[in-house]
């Protein structure tokens, strides 16, 4: 857990890479060599100019991704709570609690921040390529190419995100909702429930189409019963 490098230092939280963002960054830069454009740089003629260009535009997405946990981080602190730290690793970011901010209005703007500041970033992103593109994408040059990747997978990002399942955002909007109405631990258990039904409904349509989306389903599914352990545990303690 602690194979991680400082990298800076943000609005007072320390920015860390986990040892696996270093193994999943040339991964995206080769995914995005590969493509061929709009989505990659397949079509770029000089080798060189192609994995530098993949190379950015990983270490560009993955920039994305500390806006989307700054944004986070950003109302926490506003509210009063505090964060450890940020910390980038294979599977995206995470920005971890110090102290948490519990009234539910201002958890749903702490969480709901990160998704819309994905989508907002992809939307600016994609408006600046249709506007300023001087030709069409497929001609245009690297910049808009990037800034249209970028844009696209932001919005993806975004969207995904809300869905209501743990440890997707959408999760904890949807039981910082519910805790208006009952307990915490309450709110868990429906939230949890709301989350295990999406993740058996994404499995069943994983099995027949796509073998990633069975994937995902089973790792919603296993975090959806870890976080109801952890509330649990947290709770029943005292
Ligand atoms: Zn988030």
């Amino acid at each position: 857990m602690n194979n991680a490098y400082r990298i800076g230092t943000i609005i007072g939280i320390p920015i860390k890479v986990d040892i696996s963002f270093l193994i999943v960054l040339p991964l995206f830069a080769w995914f995005f060599s590969s493509q061929a454009e709009p989505f990659g740089f397949a079509g770029t003629q000089s080798e060189t100019m192609k994995y530098i260009l993949s190379l950015l535009t990983a270490i560009l997405l993955f920039a994305s991704v500390l806006i989307h946990e700054l944004a986070h981080s950003y109302f926490t602190l506003r509210y009063g709570g505090s964060i450890k730290e940020i910390r980038l690793h294979l599977l995206g970011g995470v920005a971890a609690m110090k102290e948490e901010v519990h009234e539910p209005l201002k958890v749903m703007t702490i969480v709901a921040a990160g998704p819309l500041s994905s989508i907002i970033m992809g939307v600016l992103l994609l408006i600046f390529n249709y506007s300023f593109n001087p030709v069409s994408v497929s001609e245009g040059n690297a910049l808009f190419l990037i800034a249209f990747i970028l844009g696209y997978i932001n919005i993806f990002l975004g969207f995904f995100n809300l869905v209501p399942a743990f440890p997707m955002d959408g999760g904890r909007i949807l039981r910082a909702f519910l805790s208006t109405r009952m307990d915490f631990v309450k709110a868990t258990e429906k939230a949890v429930l709301v989350g295990k039904i999406f993740a058996v409904l994404m499995g069943i349509l994983g099995l027949f189409t796509d073998f990633w989306l069975l994937l995902i389903a089973f790792y919603i599914y296993g975090n959806a019963s870890r976080e109801e352990q952890l509330v649990k545990s947290r709770y029943t303690r005292y």
